[in-house]
């Protein structure tokens, strides 16, 4: 009797493996369709400099408009990208697709800020990055300082460490900043810390969302910004949903900040008429656009 359920419960799993593995087998080849056909697109979310309150940079997220499931988030797709392989196209195109928007808006005028692009550990262990970023640039005619590039904390530990470490030099070499992201969440060791070329740390969104009412996270959290501080690096905090915490991480000491409060990702045409020249310069709250 037991040896026949179990054989069931066996089956059912195998059952929703497949449908599992089908339905990655179908966004596979559909990605593959939208990376040549327009699907993929941008959003970008203003970062702010917190002794201005003016935007200083940006963040490009992918999104992607699927065919049969409307628009999807990235959490939805990268991760089978990534296990695909398909992640280091789409990084390319996302490059390139930031590349020429900045372009674009300098041609009509606009003051542009240096615009931060998601790299998975994979992209950074294709040897051919520097090179093709080089490419991407010279086509485009675009400084190598307005293109920055972040890298999970989380993936840090998944990089061969010589060859990725080289990479993010030639990298920051080129003059491409290089961003660390989610900094506190995952398992970068001080040593990672004092090897990469870094010039900005983002903070794990926990940092802001959990401090308020307890003595012992706020000690810890100025000790953190404080001690990164002291390294030189420029410290942004993520996931800033109201305004107390967006003066409590201030008081904290950290240079930047970036979240809903401030403003959600927009889309490239409303985040365009940020850099517009014409309109005074977006203080904090006039950034809260509603998206779309
Ligand atoms: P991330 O790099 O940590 O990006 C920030 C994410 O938090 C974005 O989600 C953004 O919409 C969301 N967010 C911003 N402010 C707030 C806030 O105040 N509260 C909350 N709860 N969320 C906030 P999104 O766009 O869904 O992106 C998710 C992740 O997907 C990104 O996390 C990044 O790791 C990855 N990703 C996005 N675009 C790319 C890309 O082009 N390439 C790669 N490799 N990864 C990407
Ligand atoms: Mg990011
Ligand atoms: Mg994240």
């Amino acid at each position: 009797h037991a040896k026949k359920s179990g054989r069931n419960k066996y089956q059912l799993f195998s059952a929703e493996m497949n449908a599992q593995k089908t339905q990655n087998n179908r966004l596979e080849s559909q990605l593959n369709l939208a990376l040549n056909a327009d699907a993929l697109f941008l959003d970008f979310q203003p970062r702010i400099d917190l002794a201005t309150g003016h935007m200083v940079s940006a963040e490009a997220l992918v999104r992607w408009h699927n065919p049969t499931q409307g628009l999807m988030q990235p959490s939805a797709f990268l991760p089978i990208a990534e296990a695909r392989g398909l992640i280091v196209p789409i990084g390319y195109w996302v490059l390139g697709e930031t590349c020429r928007r900045l372009q674009a808006w300098r041609r009509e005028g606009g003051h542009i800020v240096p615009i931060a692009v998601n790299m998975s550990a994979m992209q950074l262990r294709d040897s051919l990055l520097p090179a093709r970023v080089a490419e991407i640039l010279a086509k485009t005619g675009l400084e190598a300082r307005f293109l920055e590039i972040e890298v999970a904390e989380g993936s840090l530990t998944h990089l061969h460490t010589d060859a990725s470490i080289s990479t993010l030099v030639e990298l920051s070499r080129m003059g491409i900043r290089i961003t660390i992201d989610d900094f506190g969440d995952g398992r970068a060791s001080l040593k990672q810390l004092q090897c990469f070329p870094i010039n900005t740390i983002n903070l794990a969104p926990c940092f802001s969302n959990c401090i308020l009412d307890h003595q012992k996270s706020d000690a810890f959290t100025k000790a953190l910004i404080n001690f990164l501080k002291g390294l030189s690096f420029r410290v942004n905090a993520k996931g800033v949903e109201t305004l107390a915490q967006l003066k409590y991480l201030e008081m904290q000491g950290c240079d930047g900040a970036q979240g809903f409060w401030l403003s959600k990702p927009l889309s490239a045409t409303h985040f365009g008429v940020l850099l517009c020249p014409d309109r005074p310069k977006p203080q904090l709250r006039q950034l809260v656009l509603r998206h779309h």
